[in-house]
């Protein structure tokens, strides 16, 4: 039996793990003691993940060789890498050389490895000359780091797990913790256990299993955080908790900002929050006297119309009371999927670049231009990037004509499905690049790619607490599988000889299909950061696998990274001081009104993962949870007649589903919940009266933040009848 030192490819926790294989089988897996996220633990997830890449698994689920469909609806047929490669690269050309750069688009993952992104970020900004390649983490995070950015002046988390240890105050916002990062909630058990006096305050509409473990829940109205927030500091302010010398010696712009928090009394905070009164001093209480305050939060402050409004005025709490750049004090953002932060990294995204750059600053892109060597003529274009909402959209108006579409799902995730799945259709072009033949999008590819998932890819990760992980290979690729980057580099190298050149040599120097490939694309990142607050330049390969997972950042000349940022009180701003965000209460996108009365959220389930692709293929893991339902308060049910177990209809302005009730007081009167991981497909076509049964993207909203261009997955007002 051979040990393989690798990475859980689930959530952001970034637990380490140790694969079992026997030859060309995956036997068993279990948590890696060495791994400073984990210590050894896995969750039910991660401790089945060896039962999802079983040989019966991979020959139901995987997609294992390129397949072309020659018309839409039609069966696809296995072809060669050399044929999907070449018929990819001819239709991605003509579409750019008819139709410009901007026709065609990117649309990748959270999920894929550092390099994978790195890649493809080089072939849309550096070969094609488009920024229209977005991923699936702005469904995720892209709140988190336009809060970061617009206060402390990067998109840097600056506390790091460790920080539980020392916090004396856990204050929770918008994270179903004890489920979607079920490790870093034991850990907050453990860090309980040992520190009973530490408070913990957790803020959520429902009551999650998160909510057993707090001292107080706020139980708010969906989307009332910023007023929340605001009402805090009212307090903060009013019974003189704030730090004033902290505030002066490293802060901008907080006299507005306490202007603007004047008129958030307690009486009108509790109000338009629904919360009482002297909850909302004590929380106040806790967080600005303890004597260390962690934030935790998630995508309850993310996935909204104002996400990058709640992440910043839940910073300048910290920032007011100095509640930063110590030990357990801080805020923390928890990244939902694996390696949405190496994404952002290597600045794979329609408004990032490389290294925590900007593409709106000509600079950067200048930087950018010279580091990839691109020749004169062709630098990083300046036209913003469409985002995740704006790219589909673009791609329904018949403005994009050809979409890659790499390790996600989006005829699932994505909001308001019905206008994804028509800008599928629209296409001229679908390329998927998917390890499974079973997500909903693959039904939609003109050219499927196989890629290698997890156990077979090689690479890094980093999670929420800036840490990079090795991803390595533990069994050979089945079938024509292929890693990610290489498929793409393949196809770069292709581009580059039909495309007007771009740099002198070839912009895609990587030995395709090795180890020492992934290594030289890491490496080339790495040199991008010299300098920059993420600088990794002390950081390699050979020094993980010696070491074991680093923190960022890690600049040459030191042997180890940084656990936490900020503690000389100096910012990366112009100024070295941070920013307080001002910005006015806005309420959700979409108000309830007699047609639509319920607030409709969405979340994550213990045991599943996203579009269940693979925790789908486990039946042990629909024990929790067998089915899709809505959750309603039971006096909401009664008014309606409506039992459990009743089906019901869920209307929304964009659509309708059909789905069994489920009566529940953890759910808000006036509230519903439907968890994320259902779609259409996974619900095999049932139908009920003619109307078949789909996911809860059928009905969500996408207005978007206009800061972050984050959709507001968690809020769209509904109706709910019995079916
Ligand atoms: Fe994997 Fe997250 Fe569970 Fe850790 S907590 S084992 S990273 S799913």
């Amino acid at each position: 039996m051979r040990e393989t030192q690798s990475t859980c490819p689930y959530c952001g926790v970034g637990c380490g793990v140790i694969i079992e294989s026997e030859g060309t089988q995956i036997t068993g897996v279990r948590g890696d003691p060495a791994h400073p996220a984990n210590f050894g633990r896995l969750c039910t997830k991660g401790s089945t993940l060896h039962l999802t890449a079983t040989a019966a698994v991979t020959m139901q689920t995987r997609l294992l060789h390129p397949m072309r469909r020659t018309a839409r609806g039609t069966a696809p047929s296995a072809i060669g890498w050399h044929e999907a490669l070449d018929t990819a690269t001819a239709k991605f050309a003509q579409v750019i050389r008819d139709h410009g750069p901007d026709a065609v688009g990117f649309y990748i993952s959270g999920q894929l490895l550092t390099e994978d992104y790195y890649v493809f970020n080089k072939l849309a900004k550096g070969l094609i000359g488009t920024n229209n390649i977005d991923t699936n983490s702005r469904l995720c995070m892209s709140s988190a780091v336009a809060g970061y950015k617009k206060t402390l002046g990067a998109d840097a988390p600056p506390a790091c797990y460790d920080d539980l240890n020392h916090a004396q105050c856990l204050f929770v916002v918008g994270s179903n913790t004890a489920w979607a990062h079920p490790i870093l909630f034991r850990r907050i058990e453990d860090a309980k256990r040992a520190n009973p006096a530490m408070k913990i305050v957790v803020v959520d509409p429902r009551r999650t299993d998160t909510c057993e473990i707090a001292d107080l829940h706020l139980a708010i109205q969906p989307g009332t955080d910023v007023m929340l927030f605001h009402g805090l500091l009212h307090l903060m302010l009013r019974e003189s908790w704030t730090q004033p010398d902290y505030i002066a010696a490293h802060t901008t712009g907080f006299d507005a900002l306490a202007a603007r928090v004047h008129d958030c009394t307690p009486e009108r905070v509790a109000q338009v929050c629904g919360i009482d009164a002297r909850d909302l001093l004590e929380t106040a209480r806790l967080f600005a006297t303890s004597a260390a305050t962690l934030s935790l939060y998630c995508q309850g402050l993310n996935q909204s119309s104002s996400g990058t409004a709640k992440n910043g005025t839940l910073i300048n709490l910290h920032l007011a009371t100095g509640q930063i750049g110590r030990a357990g004090a801080g805020p923390f953002s928890l990244t939902g999927q694996p390696n949405a932060m190496g994404g952002r990294e290597v600045g794979g995204m329609a408004n990032l670049l490389g290294a925590h750059r900007d593409l709106a600053n000509p600079a950067h892109r200048a930087e950018v231009a010279a580091l990839w060597g691109l020749s004169e003529g062709h630098d990083v274009p300046a036209t913003p990037g469409k985002t995740a909402v704006e790219l589909f959209q673009a791609a329904a108006d018949g403005d994009i004509r050809a979409l890659w579409i790499a390790c996600t799902n989006p005829a699932q995730s994505m909001p308001d499905q019905a206008t994804v799945r028509r800008a599928l259709e629209r296409c001229e072009f679908v390329v998927v690049q998917e390890a499974f033949a079973t997500t909903a999008t693959c039904a939609y590819a003109d050219l499927l790619l196989p890629a290698t998932t997890w156990g077979e890819k090689v690479g890094t990760v980093t999670n929420s607490e800036r840490r990079i992980s090795r991803v390595r290979q533990a069994v050979p690729a089945p079938g024509a599988t292929r890693h990610d980057w290489s498929a793409v580099t393949d196809f770069a190298q292709r581009l580059e000889a039909l495309l007007p050149s771009s740099s002198a040599v070839s912009l895609f120097p990587y030995a395709l299909d090795t180890e020492a490939g992934a290594e030289a694309i890491w490496n080339e990142h790495r040199e991008s950061t010299r300098g920059r607050d993420l600088d990794i330049t002390g950081l390699s390969w050979p020094m993980l696998d010696a070491q074991g997972p680093q923190q960022w950042p890690l600049p040459e000349g030191r042997s180890s990274g940084r656990a936490r940022l900020y503690e000389d009180g100096v910012f990366p701003t112009l100024d070295g001081r941070a920013r307080f965000y001002d910005v006015a209460y806005q309420p959700v996108a979409e108000a309830r009104e007699p047609r639509y009365p319920f607030a409709l959220n969405t979340g994550r389930l213990r045991d599943q993962w996203h579009g269940m692709s693979r925790t789908g293929t486990l039946g042990r893991l629909f024990s929790h949870a067998p089915e899709p339902v809505v959750q309603m308060h039971p006096e909401d049910m009664a008014g309606r007649k409506i039992r459990d177990g009743d089906l019901v209809e869920v209307t929304s302005k964009r659509g309708a589903i059909v789905l069994p009730a489920q009566s529940s007081t953890d759910i808000g009167l006036g509230q519903s919940f439907i968890a994320m991981h259902w779609g259409e497909e996974a619900l095999s076509g049932r139908s009920h009266r003619g109307k078949r049964l789909a996911g809860v993207n059928a009905l969500s909203n996408p207005a978007f933040c206009p800061e972050s261009k984050q959709p507001e997955l968690k809020h769209a007002a509904v109706q709910i009848v019995k079916a």
